[in-house]
Order: structure tokens, then sequence, then C-alpha cells
């Protein structure tokens, strides 16, 4: 327990794995949280006396799945290994913490969710944050810096990291800390200030990369620092000098990418089950490969912007969709294995022969590909097969040297042995002749023992006990050679060994030992082979996941109603039934495409009506979901579309509160425009489905309306804004390419109680009334509430009517009438009544001139006095 508590003390605030013999046993509170967590039994200790200690373990040989446990449940882990034999004599047994695993710092991850250890550092003498991102399976790294905390915060949020350093403690500011607790089982750890210099972070990353600066990859001293922190935390757990497969820096925001708002991607359900919902990705995911997947993710959350970097990529996917390519390509990549995270577990000397064989079959890909590829047109597939050619004739040798020592059936342990084949090494064939001969050669002493004593019964066995030996039953003890040595008497036999099956036995026994020791040295071997092309693998990572990337991104094309989109430079942008890619595929077939024109020439902003349940959210979140896809390079749902290239989408949809992030719900709707209307420009495209609904009609049609007004006039991008207030469609006419549409239903408020159908189908003009209460009826709410609603809705519309009225209508205010002539507009002040009070009657009759001040006094007065009698009614 000594032992275990030195071990414990170093483990910071990890549950120890504690090896003992067959078992990792926990100890004390470790115990409890485990056997909790991994619903094992709890035990303990020293039971009779008078403080058990708490006691849990797990077998050494199926630990990884309850290790995985762990970590997914948020908790590092330290594994402390025996580090010699236990010996005859020996009392206790050396042991050490060999590594460290944390919910994000591990390898033995599946699928393609990227798993981030992060941390942030503050700019000095700025509002400023840089945000470093790790994802040490794949070897990803990622760097930024935003400008406020607002800007980190929403950058945490989008990675979500499973893992985050805080660096002297409480610093990070309190948004940032809430977007770091959002995800479940995310695990905050506090590093101190000192842990690790910005100079020497820079350092560190000069000797970790090889290179003598870091400009290439890093522009700031601040990311510098929040890199270095995470490639030092990641080598210390791994005990290593050294993780040769992580990748240089790439910024956490390509400046060739479309920008997204914050919420975006949840917005459009971008990227799939995270977000609750089937998403884009899924939908689009046939990608082969855990790293074409990545790539595929990465793509559709990061449009281009560039329209000729655009018609590259489209391009490429045309001509994998036309050239009959695809075909081959697809089953030549079904054969892929996760190669990033393969190389993970092989720098981090994690990986098992059957890691191996799949990076074997993996490399042996690359010049089948190449070969594929030979004659394609495609810029981005004619790099993609000088990229596999150069690759294959780096990689090949290496590919083949491990497809020709390696049996297929390898084992998930080394240690067991049966790695390689005969043929790898002339020690090994003669260590793998003398195991695997031995049951011939056996038979073979049976044989001969039998024909030597005349005794046809005699047998030659091995038992785990008492090893190898010669059994004749009683009956035959006379015939029982006198070289014989007795072994054992059994109840109807006598057990027997010769000097020359004992020689054989130790042969055995130690050929096996050696058989075993040999294959672990060359399993060695060649994972430093390979580590040393970890590089040009990561490389080939690349390469083939962005082939399956684009393989994937092609299929649609060969179904009909999807189109590639011309993408130029103008501001238009025109979608011929258009079609939202997910609810279509829903649908089963019954989807009502739309049409969507928006162009400087005629109009720019749409404000779109029609009842709940209409199709207003749909129609805009496809035009969105196209344009995503389209600057993806993909084909997009639509019988033809055409637009000048957005640079960014921002989004503004559904109520939605951050409690944990101390917003309400109106708080975050109002920071989400906020945030809209100082990012977007004139090539942005902004979607807003319903602002102002989370306070008073009024305020909330005020804020509508001025911020409509202000993207129109001010930023002029192409935007769909649907809402609920009719009173903003009258006035769109005063905005600057402006105009109305509605989603048509049949129905009308006659039919009050009766039944409405929706058309889904966009049509010009705004929509006659809302239908909220049908819909509400629609809902199943009771039928007494549906009649009451009725009744009130009477009241309310007579009111508004009575307001309306035409002598009351000059004292209305315009919505969208500017500032500036609101100061000669009078406000709108009391009646004025016909005969003037006495006081005024009298005050215009005085002569000022041809009094006195004491006159003028008196006349004060008497005027006060008179002003306080009731006006003429
Ligand atoms: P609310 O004002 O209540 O938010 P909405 O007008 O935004 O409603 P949507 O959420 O877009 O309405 O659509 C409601 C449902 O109608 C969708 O979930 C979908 O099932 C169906 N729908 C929408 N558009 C179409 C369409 N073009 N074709 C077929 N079904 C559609």
């Amino acid at each position: 327990m000594k032992q275990y508590n030195d071990l414990k003390s170093q483990a910071n605030g990890c549950l120890l794995l504690f090896r003992m013999g067959d078992f990792y046993e926990l100890f004390g509170d470790d115990a409890v949280t485990a056997s909790r967590v991994l619903e094992i039994t709890l035990t303990s200790r020293d039971r009779n006396k008078a403080n058990p200690m708490p006691m849990a373990g797990v077998p050494h040989h199926s630990a990884q799945g309850y290790i995985q446990r762990l970590l997914r449940a948020g908790h590092k882990v330290a594994i402390a290994e025996q580090m010699e034999e236990p010996a005859k004599g020996r009392s206790l047994v050396r042991r050490e913490i060999i590594r460290v695993f944390t919910p994000a710092v591990q390898f033995d991850l599946e699928g393609s969710d990227p798993a981030y250890l992060a941390t942030a550092v503050p700019v000095e003498k700025s509002k400023a944050w840089a945000l470093a991102a790790l994802d040490s399976s794949t070897g990803e790294l990622l760097a930024g810096e935003f400008e406020n905390a607002e800007g980190l915060s929403d950058a945490i949020a989008r990675l979500r990291p499973r893992h985050f350093l805080r660096l002297g403690g409480g610093r990070l500011p309190e948004a940032a800390l809430a977007a770091v607790k959002g995800p479940p089982g995310a695990l905050v750890e506090d590093i101190p200030s000192n842990y690790l210099s910005p100079a020497g972070a820079r350092t560190l990353l000069h000797e970790h990369y090889g290179v003598a600066s870091l400009d290439a990859f890093l522009t700031s001293e601040a990311c510098v620092h929040a890199t270095g922190i995470l490639v030092r935390y990641a080598m210390r757990t791994q005990r290593a000098e050294k993780l040769s497969h992580l990748r240089p820096p790439a910024p956490l925001r390509r400046p060739e990418s479309m920008i997204m708002g914050p919420r975006t991607p949840e917005h459009l359900d971008l990227a799939g089950p995270a977000t609750g919902g089937m998403g884009l990705f899924t939908l689009l995911n046939t990608t082969r490969s855990a790293q074409g997947a990545r790539q595929l993710r990465s793509w559709l959350l990061a449009p281009l912007r560039d329209p000729a970097a655009i018609r590259d990529r489209q391009e490429a996917v045309k001509e994998l969709a036309t050239a009959g390519l695809a075909h081959e390509l697809s089953t030549l990549l079904s054969g892929l294995y996760d190669l990033e995270r393969i190389s993970g577990r092989i720098v981090a000397r994690l990986a098992n022969p059957r890691d191996t064989l799949a990076l074997g079959r993996s490399l042996a890909l690359l010049p089948k590909v190449a070969g594929i590829l030979q004659n394609v047109k495609a810029g981005v597939l004619k790099n993609a097969h000088a990229g596999a050619t150069k690759l294959a004739g780096t990689l090949e040798p290496l590919a083949k040297r491990i497809l020709g020592t390696q049996r297929e059936d390898a084992p998930l342990a080394a240690r067991d042995g049966g790695i390689f084949a005969r043929g790898t090494s002339p020690e090994l064939d003669r260590l793998l002749s003398l195991t695997g001969d031995g049951q011939k050669w056996l038979i073979d002493l049976e044989a001969r023992e039998r024909a030597a004593t005349g005794i046809g019964s005699l047998k030659v066995r091995y038992n785990r006990v008492f090893g190898y030996y010669i059994e004749v039953t009683h009956a035959h003890q006379k015939s029982v050679p006198a070289h014989y040595q007795r072994k054992q008497t059994m109840v109807g036999a006598e057990r027997f060994f010769t000097e020359e099956l004992k020689k054989f036995e130790d042969e055995i026994v130690t050929a096996s030992a050696r058989l075993r020791a040999l294959e672990q040295q060359l399993f060695e071997e060649l994972l430093d082979a390979i580590q040393s092309l970890v590089t040009p693998i990561m490389e080939a990572a690349t390469e083939l996941g962005r082939l399956d990337a684009l393989l994937a991104l092609s299929r649609p094309a060969s179904q009909p109603g999807w189109v590639f989109p011309e993408i130029d430079d103008s501001l238009d942008l025109h979608i011929e039934e258009g079609r939202h890619p997910l609810v279509d595929a829903a649908s089963g077939g019954s989807f009502v495409p739309n049409d969507m024109l928006l162009s400087p020439a005629t109009r720019m902003s749409l404000i779109i009506t029609g009842p709940n349940m209409g199709g207003k959210s749909t129609v805009m979140r496809q035009v969105a979901l196209i344009v995503i896809l389209g600057q993806a390079g993909a084909p997009v749902p639509a019988a033809h579309a055409r637009w000048g290239a957005v640079s960014g989408i921002h989004t503004r949809i559904g109520a939605h509160d951050a409690i944990a992030r101390g917003q309400s719900t109106f708080m975050v709707e109002m920071t989400e425009l906020a945030q809209i209307l100082h990012t977007a420009d004139q090539r942005s495209l902004i979607i807003l489905d319903e602002i102002g609904r989370g306070t008073s009609t009024y305020d909330g049609m005020s804020v509508a309306g001025a911020a409509l007004a202000w993207i129109c006039e001010t930023i002029g991008a192409r935007t769909l804004f649907a809402t609920h207030y009719h009173e903003l469609t009258r006035h769109a006419r005063s905005l600057p390419l402006t105009g109305n549409a509605h989603m048509a239903v049949e129905g009308s408020g006659a039919l009050r109680g009766g039944n409405l159908r929706f058309l889904y189908k966009l049509r010009e003009g705004p929509a006659s009334e809302s239908f909220g209460i049908h819909v509400a009826r629609l809902a199943g709410l009771p039928r007494p509430v549906i009649d009451r609603a009725w009744k009130i809705l009477e009241v309310l519309e007579a009111t508004a009517r009575a307001v309306e009225k035409p002598e009351n209508a000059g004292s209305q205010l315009s919505l969208f009438e500017k500032n500036e002539s609101h100061a000669s507009t009078p406000p709108p002040g009391p009646a004025v009544p016909e005969e003037p009070h006495p006081a005024i009657a009298e005050l215009s009759t005085l002569d000022i001139n041809s009094m006195t001040p004491l006159d003028a006094i008196n006349t004060l007065a008497r005027l006060k006095n008179t002003a306080l009698l009731p006006t003429t009614p």
C-alpha cells in the first residue's frame, strides 16, 4: 500500500489502475468511483480490520473496454504496470505509471468524431484570446485567435472539447467556461500558469516539428503558447519524447472558407446526430473510411468561398460522377482503415498486430488508386494522382514488408505471438519448426516406442502439470524397458519419461519462449520502421480521405433532381425547384419544390409570411443548405441553380435559451441578431426566422423592423426574413430591394374552425392572415380553449379596426420612416379645443410694451388663477 500511495500521489487526479498479476486494481475513492461507473463489485482489502480499504478490479486482458468507459465518463486514468517479473523470494515488484489517458488524450477511438484536448491563453494587453485544440488520436492540431470572450466561447462551443486545460485557474471568461462545461462528460483540468512559458512553447514546437520558424503555421505568440501547452501535455501523458504523427497546426478559421455564425451548423443541422437531427453530414456520408468521413464533415462545416476554388472541386466531383471511376475507386477505398488513428497508436506504442496489418493493407491501395487515376482531367484529381503515385513509391516497400511477413490471422495482442509467418527470418523459421513440428515428433516417437516395446496401447502425451510422458497400462508393465523412468502412478496405468523425451521437452519449452521473445522483437522493429514513415503515412491518409470524401460528394449527382450549381461573382441567387435535402429525403416523394430568386436588379431581401407549419423555415433553410452543398463542391437538390459565391451564412433560427451561460431565450436571440448585424457583409446570406418573438409584441416588432431596415439599407446582403408580424409586410415597399412572399394554404379565415390545407408553395405577396388558431386546433388544444381563442381574436381585431379608422390614420407612424423625418413630424399631442381657454384668450390680448413691471406681476397672478378654471366643454 505504501507503493500504491506513492504512485497515487504522482497520479495528479487520475484514477490509478494498479497492476497486480492478472488484474488492475483500484483502491479507496478510486475504487468507489470505478465500481459506480463500471458497475463492478466493490470489495475491500483487510476486511477484518477496523478501516477496510475499498477495492475494485478489472481483468488485465479486458481492461481496454473498462478504460474507455472511465474516459467517456470524464475521468483521467493512470496505468501503473509491474516493471519486473515477480520472482521467488521477492516480496514486492517495482511498479511505475507508464501512461495516462484522458477523455481526449487516448488512442482507441472509433468512428469519425473528433476528441479534442483544448486550452485558451489570453493575448497580452487586449481582450483577445488564443485557442488551440488537439485530437491526439488523429494528430489534428488547430489554433486561432479570437477578438473577445464571446468569440472564444463560440469557438469552444463549436469544438466541444472533451478535455480542457484551464491555465492559471480562474482567468477563463465565464461564458467560455460555460461552453467548456457544456458537453456531458467534458473534463476541465486546472494547470498552473507556469506550466509552460511562451518561450518554452516556441522551443518545444521548433524541436517537435524540426523547423526554424513557426510563422507558416502559427501567426501569434499566444497561439504558439496555447499549442505548445497541448503538445507538451499530450507528450507527458504518453511519456513520449515526440508524437511524430501530429500534423502541423492549422488555423481554426480557414481564410479560404465560408464564415458561419456560431450556431449556424446547429440551426441548419449540418453535423448530424450531435445536434439531434439526421444532419446533412449523415445524409451525404457515404464515405468508406473514417478519414473520408472526417474530411467530408469538415468540408460541409467550412464550405469554400472563392468561385475558382469551388469550380475546381466541383470539376473533380463531376468527373468522379461521370467518368466511370467511382465504382472501382469505392471498392478499393472500402479496404481503407483509419490510417490516422493507427498512426496515433503506432506513435504512442499502443498498436497491435492487427493495426499494423490494417496499415499494410491500406498502404497497398496507393499504387492501385494511382493506377485508376492515371488519365483523370480535373486538376484536383490530377494532384491526387500525383500524390498517390509519389506516396506509393515511398510507402510500397513498407506495405510489402508488412504483408510479406505478417500472418493473415494476426492476434489482437502482440504478447500472444503468432504474428509473423514463415520466411520472416531464419531464426523464426527454426523456432517455428521446433515448436510446430513437435506434435509430429511425438507421434513418431509413439510409433517407434510401440514397435520397440511391442505394447500396442502405449501412448505419448502431455499435460500441464507433469509435462510430457509415456503411458503404459498395468497389464503391460512387464514389457516396460529398463531405461524408462517412472514419473507417476495412475489407477490403471504407469507414466514414464525417457532421456530423449526429457531433452525434447526442454527444447520445446525454451523454443516457445524464445519464439515469443523473437516475435516481440520483430514487432518492435516493425513499429520502428512504420514510425519512421509516419509523415508520409499521414499524407496518404489525407490523400485517400480526400478522394473518399470527393466520391461521397459525387454520389447524389446520379440521383434525379440533383444538379451542379453555377457559381459566379454576381450577387444573384437563382434556385429553381429547390428542395430541402433532409425534409425531402424523409418525405417519401411528397416534397413541394420552391423557387428562390434574389438579385440586385429586383430584390435582395424577401419577407416571408404564412401560417405556422406552412413551410417558412423549411424554404429558408433549404436555400442555405443548397448554398452550403454547392460551395462544398457537391450537386444540389434543385432543377437549376446559379448564384454569386456567398462569403458567409448567418442564421437566427428557433427559440432556445442558454441558461447555463446565464442567458434567457430573448437574450440569446438578441445576442445572435447583434452578431449578425455586426459581421454580415454584402456577400453574406442572412436567414432570420422570427425576430423579436420573445418579448412584448410592440418591442419585438420594433426591433424586428429596425433590424430588417438596417440589413436592407446598410448591409444589402441576400436576406430571407420570416415573420408573423404582418405589420412588417406593409412597410416592405419603403425599403430598398425588399419584397414579400408567403407560404400558400387552402382555406381562409371564413373557414374558422374548418379545415386548412398547407400547400408548401412560396407565392408572391404577403399572407392574408396567420392561421395560428387553426394550427393550435391541429395540435390538439382542448375545444373550449380554441373557441375562447376565436372570441378573444374577434375582440382584438375589432379594437385594431377602430384604431385603424381613416380619421385616426394620420397619427400613425410608418415603421420604416427614417429617423431624420421624425423631427419634422409633430408628436401627436392632445386634441386642441375649439374655444380657447380664458387664460389663453386674455394672454393673446395683452400689450406687454405698455405694462409696468407691477402690472405684469398682477396679470401673471390673475392668469394663474384663471388657468386653474376648468376648460369650456
Ligand atoms: P412555424 O411558423 O410554426 O415555425 P413554418 O412555417 O416555419 O412553421 P416549417 O417548420 O418550415 O413551417 O414546416 C413545417 C413542416 O411542414 C415541416 O416539418 C415539413 O414536414 C412540412 N413541409 C415544409 N415545407 C414542405 C415542402 N416544401 N414540402 C412538403 N412538406 C413540407
